[in-house]
């Protein structure tokens, strides 16, 4: 196999004059991303870094950034990218662990960064830093990397606590560029300029520019002030990534019709209700497609146009060859064919553990590779997933359990609502009560007295919510994930 990152550097230099980075109105060519990667990799190693070094970027997304990130790959370290947004509690927590070196730039430097303790590098000039692209002589990347070593640390979006670091061998890593199955190979035939927007940090953003840049395509970066919705047609955008709530907005700021050359939008994150996957494939055409996946078990199941055109709009796809799934119950035996479960994957994509927390690990991980992802769903006859919640994500109304997840996907099935969210809040009576919030479908009006019915008919009255407020658009973390935590029912 070959260790990441070499497919990518065999792709930039098998075609070095072609433009590998449109960053705004700045064009990089394969060769100049090579030289790049060559000349931080230099530094890097100067710098005494080598096989198996923790390296932690926190450098806004740009040619030099991700070519840092080539370069320390290159190297063998075990790389983390910090999220922009993350708060001083949850940085703190992640940079607990102590790293070898801290790469960041003038934009992107705090307080909190500067304070972490890490030895600072710098991409372009930046006080207390070492600059990693001062001028200098600089080799062609040489890839050093072990297979057994740890590539990255992906943190999970931590919508539920702090985020975990999810260690994944580059073994595992290198697998996501190279040797795909028909389902990815023929969607990357559509990444001749892929956007990429917000943080390398986010996995399915720095996985799917390395698979655009092996398919001979161009990443695309909006310039400042660029938005996701100009920046589509302006660029030539042929192909995108985003989360459902991305996705409802943008719908809304595109106006009527889509850009003309748009041919791959990629969902995933977070659940993509049915009335939004209607709307965007009736708006955009036979273009979108859905991955559920995790940062612990890697990408799981992807649904493709097709069965987007055949109405499998309640479904997250079919396994990725080579990953399996068992649905099991609390006791971790095989639930019956269609019934509901627990959601575990053995998967050669998934980490090799949480970052040094032994305990955590066994908590998720079985010594003979399932992995359990604390998702709810079932499989039905086709062999399609269909996601029903998390097993975390509960509400306890007079001691019954109700499933936030099960509540947002009725309410989302509605025709008047394209995104749904649950949350519980204490009650006097009932002890916690479930409260939901809705972003209607274009100009739908929702009533409440509506969902209420459909809600009591699918799940029972417990589950039935306690107020419905609607909102003009849906509550997002910095990953652009929902948020949950921002909706307080007052
Ligand atoms: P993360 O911590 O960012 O890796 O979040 C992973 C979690 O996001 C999964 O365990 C699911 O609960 C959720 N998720 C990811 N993709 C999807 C999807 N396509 N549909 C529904 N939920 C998803």
């Amino acid at each position: 196999m070959n260790l990441f990152p070499r497919p990518v550097l065999d792709a930039l230099a098998a075609d070095p004059g072609r433009t590998a980075f449109q960053h705004g109105t700045r064009a990089v060519s394969a060769d100049e991303l090579l030289g790049l990667t060559g000349r931080v990799e230099r530094r890097l190693r100067e710098a005494g870094l080598g096989p198996g070094s923790g390296v932690a970027v926190a450098a806004a997304t740009s040619p030099e950034t991700y070519a840092a990130h080539l370069a320390a790959h290159a190297l063998g370290c075990r790389v983390a990218a910090l999220r922009p947004g993350w708060s001083a509690a949850q940085l703190a927590h992640v940079l607990r662990e102590p790293v070898d070196a801290l790469i960041a730039d003038a934009a992107t430097m705090t307080p909190e960064l500067a304070g972490a303790g890490a030895r600072l590098l710098s991409l372009g000039p930046l006080p207390g830093a070492a600059d990693l692209l001062r001028p200098g002589p600089a080799a062609p990347p040489e890839v050093l990397a072990r297979p057994d070593d740890v590539a990255r640390l992906t943190f999970t979006s931590g919508s539920t606590g702090l985020p975990k670091a999810c260690a994944q061998t580059y073994r595992a890593h290198s697998l996501a560029y190279q040797d795909w199955p028909p389902v990815l190979a023929e969607l990357m035939t559509r990444f001749e300029r892929c956007l990429v927007h917000g943080t390398l940090a986010s996995p399915v953003m720095m996985t799917y520019a390395g698979r655009c840049l092996v398919a001979g395509g161009t990443v695309v970066v909006p310039g400042p002030g660029e938005d996701l919705a100009a920046a589509l047609g302006r660029h030539a955008v042929t192909a995108a990534m985003m989360p459902p709530p991305r996705l409802g907005a943008l719908l809304l700021a595109l106006g009527v019709g889509g850009p003309p050359g748009l041919r791959a939008l990629v969902l995933g994150g977070a659940p993509a209700g049915p009335s939004l996957l209607a709307a965007a494939a009736e708006r955009l055409g036979p273009v979108i497609w859905q991955g559920y996946g995790q940062a612990e078990a890697g990408v799981i199941t992807m649904l493709t146009p097709a069965d987007v055109a055949a109405g499998r709009l309640t479904s997250v796809g079919r396994p990725l060859p080579g990953v399996r799934l068992s649905l099991r119950d609390r006791d971790e035996r095989p639930v019956g064919p269609g019934e509901v479960g627990e959601v575990w994957v053995r998967s050669p994509h998934r980490m090799a553990g949480y970052w040094r927390d032994p305990e955590g690990t066994r908590e998720v991980l079985r010594d003979d590779g399932w992995l359990r992802t604390r998702d709810l769903g079932r499989l039905d006859g086709d062999g399609m997933l269909h996601l029903t919640g998390r097993t975390r994500d509960v509400i306890i109304v007079n001691a019954e359990v109700c499933y936030a997840g099960a509540v947002e996907a009725v309410l989302a099935g509605h025709p008047a609502v394209e995104q749904a969210f649950v949350v519980g809040a204490p009650d006097p009576v009932t002890g916690e009560a479930v409260h939901a919030y809705v972003v209607p479908a274009g100009r739908a009006r929702v009533s409440r007295d509506d969902l209420a019915a459909l809600v009591r008919d699918a799940l029972g009255e417990a589950a039935v919510p306690r107020t419905v407020t609607t909102l003009a658009e849906a509550p997002v973390n910095e990953a652009g994930k929902p948020d949950k935590s921002r909706l307080k029912p007052g």
